[in-house]
């Protein structure tokens, strides 16, 4: 639940995360999302209505958010990282996209908290025709954002140059996926289209949670030889990586209809950019090997083949 300063327990607050947790949310996600909202709800009561919140009222939170001084995982003191910051405007969306759906806001906050943005075709979220999506308002992105992915390579310089680099539309999400999540390489040549639950959960699928999530198996009937060696288990992703499995899945469906050959495989990651009898068919450790090597090359630091980009991520 969510109490005021003064004791008195917040009663749409309260509905609000009564409602994430009927809805299946992870206990994790709605105890992080409840936190979040809880300062954001204390922080207006100090000066406002949160129903009558404003975008500059966002906008400044979160420059509040920023520049708290917190306590880092290393004992040292300094600020929130750029896409911290982001997670906590996220859960402050979700907690307007309940209340406007309860009717209870007095303005149009969230529409204005997305707008539409078109990425131009080349550059690495565009894929190669450019796309439209809707992203949070630029009011309310960090400046630094576009430079803050997840840190799973120490030097900055190398993050930002593989962030950047322009790949085709699965090497995206392939590095994407295992960039944020940390999964083995051998786990992502494991996983079938049925594990991924970028859509949340449903009774049909058996899985109770609704956040973008996919599952990590370990007796997948693989058709490429790869294994998973690590524990099963259930991992939410971060709605970019959505967008970049999206973007893969329509680039699938459009290659293979061109070469006519029937979509059939199970995996998530098939062969796309490769001679016309393999395409389809599961991608290989050594394709992604391959591609590992590209990127090295292409960024000018050394991602020492697939499997090193396993103990980067766990650094
Ligand atoms: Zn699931």
């Amino acid at each position: 639940m969510i109490v005021d300063r003064d004791g008195r327990m917040h009663s749409e607050g309260t509905a609000w995360l009564q409602y994430l947790s009927d809805s299946g949310r992870s206990p994790h996600t709605a105890r992080e999302y409840g936190r979040r909202v809880a300062w954001y709800l204390s922080w207006c009561a100090q000066t406002m209505d949160w129903r009558k919140a404003t975008l500059s009222h966002i906008a400044l939170w979160r420059r509040t958010v920023a520049a708290a001084p917190v306590v880092k995982t290393n004992g040292k003191p300094g600020t929130r990282s750029a896409s911290t910051v982001r997670l906590w405007i996220v859960a402050v969306r979700s907690f307007y996209e309940w209340a406007d759906a309860h009717e209870l806001l007095g303005t149009d906050l969230l529409s204005r908290m997305t707008q539409l943005k078109y990425f131009a075709p080349g550059t690495p979220a565009g894929g190669e025709f450019g796309v439209t999506r809707r992203v949070l308002a630029d009011s309310l992105r960090c400046a630094a954002e576009g430079d803050c992915p997840p840190q799973w390579i120490t030097d900055a310089g190398a993050r930002s140059n593989l962030a950047d680099l322009a790949l085709p539309l699965r090497d995206r999400f392939l590095v994407d996926l295992l960039t944020t999540t940390g999964i083995r390489v051998g786990e992502a040549l494991s996983l079938f289209l049925a594990d991924v639950h970028f859509g949340g959960g449903s009774r049909q699928l058996r899985c109770p949670h609704l956040d973008p999530h996919f599952h990590v198996r370990v007796g997948n009937p693989v058709q490429n030889g790869a294994r998973a060696k690590g524990r099963p288990r259930t991992l939410f992703v971060h709605r970019d990586v959505v967008e970049s499995y999206i973007d893969y899945v329509l680039e699938r469906r459009d290659v293979l209809a061109a070469a006519s050959v029937r979509d059939s495989s199970p995996h998530v990651f098939v062969n796309l950019y490769s001679e016309p009898r393999w395409l389809g068919r599961a991608m290989t450790y050594n394709s992604v090997k391959r591609l590992m090597d590209r990127c090295s090359r292409d960024i000018g630091y050394d991602l020492t083949g697939p499997h090193m980009v396993r103990h980067i991520v766990s650094a």
